[in-house]
């Protein structure tokens, strides 16, 4: 029997089961705690309970007030889902309950006109109404009470037949009968002290875990926040009635059992919420564990790969070769351990600039990476790692960098060159450390490249160790006494004279013959002994020009320093000193321009002090590196040396050609002097004539030559 209803949310009522509307039912005859107000909608203590508890879950809710038995009934046969009710054991049968919310005890009410106080006992063998369903009815029931039980279809009913006399008494929760007596005029009193006392609580039906963790989490959610409290306080005055003086012991007794449970109940819903909030912080933890990974995972990634391949980078491939090395050498296998360098990565960087120099380098990766079961590295500027053990796939590797087929002819492709070190891993001997292998597999690249031939196998007597060692020990012992400097002549183009010249070291060496600086200049660089080699250079070409006067008078050097000589503090002081043994300006020192701008903040600095004692800057080798003029300008570089890669192919190609004629242009434009080196024909030296070029220096009119012989050339125009 339906009394009224109202609800709140989104969802209707017919779905709330399964849905987020919980459908509330209860006594329409139990205020404070629930009743109807006059427009009929329900109100009290419970209600507003309910309310927040809704809204604290943000979920809906329909409240249905009824006679007692029905909203009992109601949720067992699933028209609603929940009701505030006494826990007891009887109910826990078909019932599961919240934590208590609150505390009721019962009291018999009599008539008025009844003597002031009774007991339970005094009521044997009397007429005793209790509601129908109600726990004063089932425990009267079950405890042996000698009474005879008027069942009323509700509360108000129940008081009415007392009021009416009808019965002698009525057990009731006192805190709503209290009320019921008040609102409707009753002839009737509460007689008894307070007894039964029992937790208020929601029951759902038996089995509904869901809905009654849902209900219990909510019922926390507003214990913890206050809301409680305050909706209590709202109620207070009706809840707690006063003025009888054993009520009020009462109610002491109650508020402190009540705040008891209350205590435990906030205790136990804390305890829920705070496992709630365990399992939610435990899922955020574990999706910060998982980012966190996903973080470490990149960063792994990124440290451990070349960003522009993302092949692996050299520390990897060292690291993982190893690894390889010690679990390959139980079971004596061969490891192969292949080196390339795309040889045309500088050429390409200068004509067409880095973005493509990178999209051949990417290619390549993409063609290594193919190979899933080797190890594939790229080293920087186009040098590339790869070992496995498969000899098919050394095979496959060689055959597919050398096949362009993929692109059409007048696509720029890369040119490689491939080193290959095969190694058979004895069981007995300690095996090697991958950097060996690896510098094995780049030997045989470079004799590769030497040869002009695209594979070379590594074998101990392509190793230029040996001679290289002998070089640095014999330095060791001889110093500079070996050395001698030839120089090459430089035309001005404008007079046709020989107005510079370049001072070229060789060695000497008893056993070994003339020695090419492209073979000891690197390793005295490497090994740290460039800068007393550049010294001595310096030294011997000042003293060349003082002890050929006046030959050498107004005839410029150029020396090559190294930047080990420009961030070598001490340098710049020993320069100073040594110019003073000379009259005028006459030295050009030249740096690698690649160099120059690797070392630019620092090269900045030494070469504004050089231009202080009147030496000027050359960029030696422009063209081979960043070929960036502008920054030159920044470094007051006062020349630049178009490198002999260029000039050589000058008048046979086209490119080139607009290349040098726009180098010259701009350089001009930016006040820089410009000096060709490597001519050795005629037509080449025209075409720099024409293209402005300011000097040129070259096998066409002098190899580098020894002092004695370059003298004759100082100043005169040659003829060639
Ligand atoms: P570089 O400074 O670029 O010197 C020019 C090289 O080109 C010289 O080789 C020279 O002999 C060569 N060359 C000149 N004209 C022609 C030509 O028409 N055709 C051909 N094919 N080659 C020509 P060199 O003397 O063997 O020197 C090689 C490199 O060694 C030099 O390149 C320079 O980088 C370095 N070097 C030479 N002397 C010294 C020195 O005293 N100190 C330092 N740090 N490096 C030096
Ligand atoms: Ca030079
Ligand atoms: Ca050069």
């Amino acid at each position: 029997m339906l009394t009224a209803t109202v609800s709140q949310g989104t969802e209707s009522a017919d779905d709330s089961a399964s849905s987020h509307t919980i459908i509330f039912v209860g006594s329409e005859y139990y205020p404070p705690l629930e009743s109807l107000s006059e427009d009929k909608l329900p109100k009290g203590f419970i209600t507003d309970l309910q309310y927040a508890m809704a809204n604290s879950a943000g979920s809906g809710i329909e409240i249905k007030l009824m006679r007692w038995e029905d909203a009992l009934q109601s949720v067992l046969d699933g028209r609603a889902d929940a009701v505030a009710l006494i826990a007891s054991k009887e109910r826990s049968e078909h019932y599961d309950f919240t934590e208590p919310f609150y505390y009721v005890a019962h009291g018999l009410f009599t008539h008025n006109d009844s003597k002031e106080s009774v007991t339970l006992a005094d009521m044997r063998s009397h007429k005793v109404a209790v509601v129908k369903s109600a726990y004063a009815k089932n425990t009267l029931e079950n405890s042996g009470y000698d009474v005879e039980l008027v069942l009323a279809d509700t509360e108000l009913e129940c008081l009415k037949l007392v009021s009416s006399k009808e019965v002698q008494a009525c057990i009731e929760v006192i805190v709503t009968s209290k009320s019921l007596v008040e609102n409707y005029n009753l002839d009737v009193k509460l007689s008894s002290a307070p007894f039964w006392p029992r937790p208020y609580a929601f029951g759902v039906k038996k089995g509904n875990s869901k809905l009654l963790e849902e209900l219990q989490s909510q019922l926390a959610q507003i214990i913890v926040d206050g809301t409680y409290s305050d909706i209590y306080a709202a109620w207070e005055s009706e809840l707690e009635w006063k003025p009888q003086s054993f009520w009020k012991s009462f109610g002491q007794l109650s508020w402190l059992v009540g705040s008891l449970l209350i205590i435990i109940s906030a205790t136990f819903v804390l305890n829920t919420l705070l496992r709630r909030k365990v399992m939610h912080k435990t899922f955020q933890l574990e999706e910060e564990l998982n980012n966190s990974r996903a973080l470490h995972k990149k960063f792994m990634f990124n440290a451990t790969h070349d960003s522009t391949t993302k092949l692996l980078n050299r520390k990897a491939l060292f690291d993982l070769l190893d690894n390889r090395i010690e679990k390959t050498s139980d079971s004596q296998k061969e490891i192969f351990v292949i080196a390339i360098r795309i040889t045309n990565i500088i050429s390409i960087i200068s004509v067409f600039g880095y973005r493509k120099a990178i999209d051949i380098v990417v290619s390549v990766a993409k063609k290594l990476s193919k190979f899933e079961q080797a190890l594939s590295a790229h080293f920087g500027d186009g040098v590339f790692v790869v070992s496995t053990d498969n000899q098919q796939s050394v095979d496959d590797i060689i055959q597919i960098l050398s096949d362009h087929s993929d692109l059409d002819s007048n696509q720029i492709y890369p040119v490689p060159v491939i080193g290959v070190y095969e190694f058979a891993i004895a069981p007995e001997e300690k095996p090697p450390r991958s950097s060996e292998l690896v510098r094995k597999a780049i030997t045989a690249m470079n004799y590769a490249e030497r040869k002009h031939i695209l594979v070379a196998d590594y074998s101990p007597d392509i190793e230029p160790d040996s001679r290289n060692l002998k070089l640095l020990s014999d330095f060791y012992k001889v110093g500079c006494d070996q050395f001698v400097l030839h120089y090459q002549p430089q035309i001005d183009v404008k007079s046709g004279t020989i107005t510079h010249v370049e001072a070229l070291i060789r060695w000497q060496h008893p056993t070994l013959g003339m020695v090419s600086p492209y073979l000891f200049i690197p390793l005295l660089e490497e090994s740290g002994n460039i800068n007393r080699v550049t010294r001595w250079v310096i030294q011997e070409v000042i003293s060349f020009i003082n002890s050929h006067k006046p030959q050498t008078d107004n005839i410029m050097f150029s020396v090559n320093i190294t930047t080990r000589d420009l961030v070598d503090d001490s340098f710049v002081e020993f320069v100073r000193e040594v110019v003073e043994d000379v009259e005028t300006n006459c030295l050009i020192f030249e740096v690698t321009e690649s160099e120059l701008l690797e070392e630019k903040d620092k090269a900045k600095w030494v070469m504004l002090e050089l231009e202080s004692l009147g030496i000027s800057c050359a960029a030696d080798d422009f063209g081979t590196g960043y070929s960036s003029l502008s920054y030159l300008n920044d470094l007051s570089v006062d020349e630049v040396k178009l490198d002999r890669s260029f000039i050589m192919s000058l008048h046979k190609n086209d490119r080139t050609h607009k290349i040098v004629s726009s180098t010259i242009d701009l350089a001009h434009a930016l006040g820089l002097v410009v000096v060709a080196e490597g001519v050795e024909d005629k037509e080449t030296y025209q075409v720099l004539s024409d293209l402005k070029c300011d000097r040129i220096q070259g096998y066409l009119i002098s190899k580098p030559v020894p002092g004695k012989d370059v003298l004759p050339l100082l100043g005169v125009v040659p003829e060639f």
